[in-house]
């Protein structure tokens, strides 16, 4: 089986005590997870070292960067090296949610830098893709997928790309409360799988998490998360309230 993986993305929320808080209750659920399974906490950089010594504690939770500098390393005031994350212990960072793209103009350029310092510093990436609406309703989100990750990841070598997890959110269901629907779910996560299959084989493809993002909550994430070719979720809202977000891990599949 593939990793299935339930991903928290806090974004700019929360202060420190509250998110100490709200990590305190998740982990007092005592989730178990097997090896197969992961949950990661994407949270603001000032808080990594603190969330990282909660989810040491427990098995196969991870604290995760929700970003960081396409450079290596020098004259870049206010960035955060990939070195600098992986000399914290830091073992998953999030690369090319939309909102960065959107809102710091990241490219696919520029996100194939950050693929490949990732790498080089032994992270674990959870690689964005996804299309705005306007692409949706032109039918043409399967070209548009494709090129992004030709763009940014299709220069990996077959041992590199499988440190790679892809989240697919479509731009038009994050933060609205629209969810995609299982079959637009399931049809892209097999587009993508197939892509990376002609790229790379079937066995590569079969072995890498794709992951969905876009209001995924209690309520709809043992659904989506069954769908075949998908492998947990990127969760932004629900991922805030704790009883929520134990239910969206307790929903990764489990054999
Ligand atoms: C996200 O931030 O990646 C996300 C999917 O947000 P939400 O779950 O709030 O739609």
């Amino acid at each position: 089986m593939r990793k299935q993986i339930a991903a928290a993305n806090w974004k700019m929320n929360l202060t420190l005590a509250e998110g100490t808080a709200l990590m305190n209750e998740i982990v007092s659920n005592d989730i178990t997870l097997n090896d197969k399974q992961a949950a990661v906490f994407a949270v603001p950089f000032p808080y990594l070292i603190n969330n990282k010594s909660i989810t040491d504690k427990a098995v196969n939770f991870f604290t995760a960067a929700q970003n960081c500098a396409a450079e290596k390393a020098g004259a870049y005031t206010g960035e955060v090296s990939m070195s600098m994350l992986e000399s914290i212990g830091i073992e998953y960072v999030i690369i090319g949610h939309s909102e960065r793209r959107d809102y710091y103009a990241e490219t696919n350029k520029v996100l194939a830098k950050k693929v490949n310092l990732a790498l080089e510093n032994n992270l674990k990436a959870i690689f964005c893709c996804g299309e705005p609406l306007s692409i949706r309703d032109a039918a043409e989100q399967n070209s548009y997928i494709e090129t992004q990750l030709k763009e940014s990841l299709f220069h990996l070598s077959e041992t590199q790309i499988k440190n790679f997890i892809i989240a697919y959110e479509p731009i038009w269901a994050i933060g609205t409360g629209l969810t995609a629907s299982s079959q637009q779910v399931q049809d892209m996560h097999a587009h993508i799988r197939k892509v990376v299959a002609n790229k790379y084989g079937q066995a590569i493809a079969d072995s890498i998490s794709i992951l969905y993002g876009g209001s995924v909550k209690a309520a709809n994430a043992a659904e989506i998360f069954s769908l075949p070719d998908v492998d947990g979720g990127l969760v932004g809202g629900a991922s805030l309230v704790a009883k929520e977000f134990v239910a969206i891990i307790k929903s990764l599949k489990n054999s």
